[in-house]
């Protein structure tokens, strides 16, 4: 089964993705801790993504999908791909799309994460408290969330077209959402 998990920033996508990937042997591939692993590792390619990540914008189709592309390895023990954070806008659209193809993989189903965007920015400023993301700020999180909805959140309706799309209610406690999400993919 191959996945793309969908929401705004804030929807707790890697916190359910990686419950998602537990129970179902998938490999998570989130562009954003890719991208934080990069600037980790303290390249120069590194420090120009966490300039761009601190403003909220998005960093470049061609990183990321360069990123996507060596994360992806097909020999490899897992029963298919959760796609966390990835696609954000209609360029990544087909790009991954390409990819998919040439590679033989299909996506089963697109899980919407909805949270409305008054719980979001609690949510962000408790997971500054926790992990220390720098652009977990008020901020910052003013332009991720407007970038989502000028660039991501018009997919949701080409995902809608394609019948790949599945809405999950994002609000309540983690093991609660977690089950809406198993009760979803136990139709598959
Ligand atoms: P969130 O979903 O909470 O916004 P992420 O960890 O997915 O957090 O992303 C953090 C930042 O990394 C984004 O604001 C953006 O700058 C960058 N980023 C992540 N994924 C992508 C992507 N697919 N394309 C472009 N930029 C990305």
């Amino acid at each position: 089964m191959n996945i793309i998990l969908f929401g705004p920033p804030g929807s707790g996508k890697g916190t359910q993705a990686d419950l998602i990937c537990e129970k179902h042997n998938l490999l998570h591939i989130s562009t954003g801790d890719l991208l934080r692993s990069e600037i980790k590792s303290k390249s120069n390619f590194g420090k120009g993504i966490q300039e761009i990540i601190n403003t909220g914008n998005l960093v470049s189709d061609e990183i990321i999908i360069k990123l996507i592309n060596s994360a992806i390895k097909k020999d490899n023990d897992f029963s298919g791909y959760l796609f966390d954070g990835f696609p954000r806008n209609m360029n990544q659209v087909s790009l991954l799309s390409k990819l998919l193809k040439s590679k033989d993989i299909k996506i089963d189903c697109v899980l919407f994460l909805n949270v409305d965007k008054s719980i979001l920015l609690d949510r962000v400023l408790h997971r500054k408290e926790a992990e220390g993301r720098s652009d977990d700020n008020e901020k910052t999180f003013k332009n991720r969330f407007d970038v989502y909805c000028k660039e991501t959140q018009p997919l949701l309706q080409y995902y809608k077209s394609d019948n790949l799309l599945r809405e999950i209610n994002g609000i309540g406690e983690i093991y609660q959402i977690n089950q809406r999400i198993n009760a979803e993919l136990e139709t598959f």
